[in-house]
């Protein structure tokens, strides 16, 4: 089975919409951007798309050229205070020079809709739209008890993806660059998890017939986009996310969909910064 992200972000989208609808008034969403970088200005269209079609209040901010780290901590200190703002995003890359970790750490856990802060409300997007995927397409209890590997070890994939896993009762293991001889793991999971960045690095050799891969990789190849995994050799074997329409559109999906969530928390709370 192809295990396509559009239905499962469709559905998401949906009753996004209906909880924006019964709202007090929009959400508001800021994307604050580089208008340097051309590859990041796609992402942030259909993340303006997805929260428009959703009844969200959402802009973008571009950064003037040549602003420095104090630029991105003077307007993110302007948004954490506007009462009127639900949820923000820093898209990255940022400006040459700006330091990420202290621009990423200086956003109000209230309104991390990322989830990139360590004690944000929600997980971050890919993951936890994994997360939907596998609830939609295999049941709610599917992970229970199963073997689990995810292969890579980011902080915004790869560990969270490991951590939500694990809180469903998956047995997990990571695997990383130094791990030795990753198909021994991956022949035996049931779930694998592939957040490589290295196109057709899982292949159908390394799997257990009939295991469920969750392709994250975005790789360009002669300008087509592709996984990390050999989709053409997996897809007969395992249930597979193709690339592209597989995790990607859940990431945006669940992106709007904590949207209205964050503004129901942030109601008649004292944001703390
Ligand atoms: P990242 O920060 O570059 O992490 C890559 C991970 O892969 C690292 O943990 C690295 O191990 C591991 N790795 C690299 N080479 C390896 C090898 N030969 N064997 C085993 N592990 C290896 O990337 P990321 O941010 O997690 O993203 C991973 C991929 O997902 C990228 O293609 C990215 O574009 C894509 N992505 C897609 C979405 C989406 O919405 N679809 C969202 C986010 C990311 P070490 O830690 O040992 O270096």
């Amino acid at each position: 089975m192809i295990l396509y992200g559009k239905p499962v972000a469709d559905a998401l989208l949906k009753s996004a919409k209906k909880a924006v609808a019964s709202l007090e008034s929009a959400p508001k969403l800021v994307i604050v951007t580089n208008p340097n970088d051309n590859a990041s200005a796609v992402y942030v269209k259909n993340k303006l798309n997805a929260c428009a079609a959703c009844g969200i209040d959402a802009s973008a901010i571009p950064m003037p050229d040549k602003s420095t780290t104090n630029d991105y901590l003077r307007l993110i200190d302007r948004l954490n205070k506007a009462k009127d703002v639900t949820g923000i995003i820093v898209q990255l890359p940022l400006i040459d020079g700006v330091n990420e970790e202290i621009v990423a750490k200086s956003i109000s856990k209230q309104k991390d809709v990322d989830g990139f802060l360590k004690d944000s409300f929600f997980p971050p997007c890919t993951p936890a739209g994994i997360i939907h995927m596998l609830d939609y397409y295999k049941g709610k209890n599917f992970l229970n008890g199963k073997n689990a590997v995810v292969i890579g070890r980011s902080e915004i994939v790869g560990k969270p993806m490991a951590n939500l896993l694990l809180s469903r009762d998956a047995t997990v293991t990571i695997c990383h660059s130094k791990t030795q001889d990753i198909s021994a793991f991956t022949k035996q999971a049931d779930v694998v998890v592939c957040a490589v960045g290295k196109a057709k690095f899982l292949t159908h050799e390394m799997v257990k017939p009939g295991a469920t891969i969750i392709d994250v990789g975005i790789n360009r190849i002669d300008g087509k986009l592709v996984g990390d995994c050999d989709f053409e050799n997996l897809k007969d074997i395992c249930d597979i996310t193709p690339v592209p329409g597989g995790v990607g559109p859940m990431t945006v999906a669940t992106l709007v969909h904590r949207l209205p969530a964050l503004y129901n928390k942030q109601k008649d709370k004292h944001l703390e910064k």
